[in-house]
């Protein structure tokens, strides 16, 4: 979870699961890598039409 430096990956306790908040990431693909059980899969905004403007909206709005 350290490797996103945009603050885009946290843990619930309650859920015991790592998310990744859409509207913070950048789409980088650091957190790929680190991931140890390869669970992270980069997605074009353009195919999940519900994400496609939130990082616009955060950046800005
Ligand atoms: S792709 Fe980049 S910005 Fe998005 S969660 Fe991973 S490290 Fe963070």
């Amino acid at each position: 979870m350290a490797q996103c430096q945009f603050g885009a990956v946290f843990y619930s306790s309650s859920l015991s699961k790592v998310y990744i908040n859409p509207a913070k990431c950048y789409g980088c693909g650091v957190c790929r890598p680190a991931c140890p059980t390869d669970a992270v899969e980069l997605i074009p905004r353009e195919e999940d039409p519900a994400a496609a403007n939130l990082w616009l909206k955060g950046a800005y709005g």
